[in-house]
């Protein structure tokens, strides 16, 4: 175990939220470090396309994800690639403990650690999980060129992976549970007017079968009816929803019932100095955007706390 000195902020997580927060938080001169488990830029950068970021019309994920990062970095941001295993709450500082055995102490802490895929839980999904079932268009969808893949949900993210999978497979069925799409009203547009798209309405995946190669079919049933079908395919990706990852949240911080965070307008927690921001955050849209503005909120909001403490430690 190594005990690092005092740090003003400690991030946790790299993505849009958390390296704007680092970009704030260089700028306004706070001894910072950002840890990440994965690659920075989260779930952004393995998204095809980004056409909601205000000033450039059309960037895929990845390349905003660099941008970030190189942003970030021209500001000296120490960026960790490690696991946090530990937020504890202190009176004085809080602590934050990494998988290698490392510790920082800090003033503030922003925890900005997203999300991950929510699972439809039938048969099948975790045993062909890489044989076909993936939750990553822009991953594998390149496995699956001139063929045939199956996509469930009905929102922004599956509407939008149905359309990427669209260029390179020869068909896809987007399977939805009910007879709207949820996803907003350009991608609803899009995803109609797609001759490779063809969308199962009020119908639902219950479970994945597999040959020697791989996902072979899956069985559906119609919601209304009841009516079961099967539907012969090469993959299926899964995009309904994602779950908090809160794991990390110190016990005792309100949460609504599905697991994100409650905070103030700041994104500061009942803990005086910790913050949530981003996907975690409970709040009415998740979007780059919006997480970018709330690491900028928090960073700003961080840097006031640690000089107040400062100033009234003298
Ligand atoms: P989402 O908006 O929560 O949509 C999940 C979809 O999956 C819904 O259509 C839902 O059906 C369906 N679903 C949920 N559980 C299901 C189950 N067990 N079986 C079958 N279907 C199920 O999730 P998301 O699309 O991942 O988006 C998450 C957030 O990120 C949203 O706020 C979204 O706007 C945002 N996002 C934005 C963009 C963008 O702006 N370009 C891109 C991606 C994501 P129902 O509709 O019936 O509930």
């Amino acid at each position: 175990m190594t005990q690092k000195e005092m740090h003003d902020l400690v991030i946790v997580g790299g993505g849009p939220g958390g390296l704007t927060a680092g970009i704030y938080a260089q700028r306004a001169a706070l001894k910072t470090v950002l840890i990440e488990k994965g690659l920075p830029g989260g779930q952004m950068a393995s998204t095809d396309t980004v056409e909601n970021w205000p000033g450039i019309k059309n960037i895929t994920g990845q390349e905003l994800a660099e941008n970030f990062l190189t942003h970030a970095k021209s500001y000296d941001l120490d960026i960790i690639q490690e696991e946090v295993t530990a937020i504890e709450p202190g009176l004085d500082y809080h602590t934050v403990r990494l998988a290698n055995g490392d510790v920082y102490p800090a003033h503030t802490v922003i925890i900005a650690v997203g999300g991950s895929p929510k699972k439809l839980n039938i048969p099948g999904e975790d045993e062909y999980y890489g044989k076909g079932v993936s939750y990553c268009a822009v991953c594998d969808g390149f496995f699956f060129r001139n063929k045939t893949v199956v996509v469930v949900g009905g929102g922004d993210s599956a509407t939008e992976e149905a359309l990427y999978l669209a260029k390179l497979a020869k068909k896809v069925y987007l399977v939805h549970r009910r007879d709207e799409l949820r996803a907003g009203m350009i991608l609803q547009k899009r995803i109609k007017a797609e001759p490779k798209i063809d969308i199962l309405w009020n119908s639902i995946v219950t479970k994945i079968n597999a040959d020697d190669t791989g996902v072979s079919e899956v069985e559906l049933q119609n919601t209304l009816t009841n009516e079961e079908s099967r539907l012969a395919t090469d993959g299926i990706f899964i995009f309904v929803g994602f779950d908090p990852n809160n794991q990390l949240i110190p016990a005792g911080t309100p949460m609504d019932a599905d697991g994100f965070v409650m905070t103030d307008c700041k994104g500061e927690t009942t803990m005086p100095g910790i913050y949530v921001i981003g996907d975690l955050r409970q709040k009415y849209a998740k979007q780059i955007v919006v997480a970018s503005g709330e690491g900028a909120t928090a960073a700003l909001a961080a840097a006031h706390f640690v000089e107040a403490k400062k100033g009234s430690q003298h």
